[in-house]
């Protein structure tokens, strides 16, 4: 898998995101201060404007680039998040290719670690990571599991994803500014984690598509 698989997908996840922007940008108004779509949107386009120059990199260092842009060009919490994700991912990978799903799923692993350790956050906090976590433990399951069709394992990743999308709506938040908001945030998904949902429902759809065993 190469850098230009990155940026196709970014482009992927740039159009998804607008044909749901809306909603998004509704949930955090909702429980936190609108914004959110605005800082997605930022972070996409920071990427895309040095898309040149990450496709000759080898993907890990085109990840940490891509950290290093978004901690750079978007602010608020979710900057610092996301970049944390992209390089976490890339000191895994160091200078590897990411050819089987096995270091993948171990990228996305380390990913997620630095999103917890830089939120200071885990499981049930009303997050991104009640979306990033419990994907992330199936991939690392389902990567172990012989002769499981591909398609299989993404649809899987699509459902638990969904799964903890919704799992964010009716708890209150502990981290981030919808934790200001006390029971009032209940009822409302997080749109982090929305975000995190519809990522990876477009890269899985992405990589559906494409119909490569990667
Ligand atoms: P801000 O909160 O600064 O306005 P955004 O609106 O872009 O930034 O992002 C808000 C999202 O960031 C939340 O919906 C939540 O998913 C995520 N988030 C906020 N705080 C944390 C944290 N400490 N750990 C993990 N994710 C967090
Ligand atoms: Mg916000």
């Amino acid at each position: 898998m190469s850098s230009e698989i990155i940026i196709e997908i970014l482009k992927e996840v740039q159009k998804a995101y607008e044909a749901n922007a809306s909603e998004i940008e509704k949930l955090d108004q909702a429980i936190g201060d609108g914004d959110h779509v605005i800082n997605m949107r930022r972070g996409m386009k920071a990427i895309l404007e040095i898309e040149k120059e990450l496709g000759p990199l080898k993907p890990g260092d085109a990840l940490n680039k891509i950290g290093m842009t978004l901690l750079a060009s978007i602010g608020g919490a979710a900057g610092p998040l996301f970049a944390s994700m992209f390089m976490g991912m890339a000191k895994v990978l160091g200078p590897d290719d990411m050819d089987d799903s096995k270091t993948v799923a171990k990228m996305i692993s380390s990913g997620v670690e630095s999103v917890k350790q830089r939120g200071k956050a885990d499981i049930g906090d009303k997050t991104m990571l009640d979306v990033l976590i419990p994907v992330s433990n199936l991939f690392s399951e389902l990567v172990e599991t012989d002769n499981l069709p591909k398609n299989e394992m993404l649809g899987q990743l699509m459902a638990e994803a969904e799964r903890g999308m919704l799992s964010t709506k009716d708890i209150a938040a502990t981290k981030g500014r919808a934790s200001y908001l006390g029971d009032r945030a209940k009822g409302h998904i997080d749109p982090g984690a929305k975000s995190c949902q519809l990522i990876i429902f477009t890269i899985c759809n992405y990589l559906i598509n494409r119909g490569e065993d990667k």
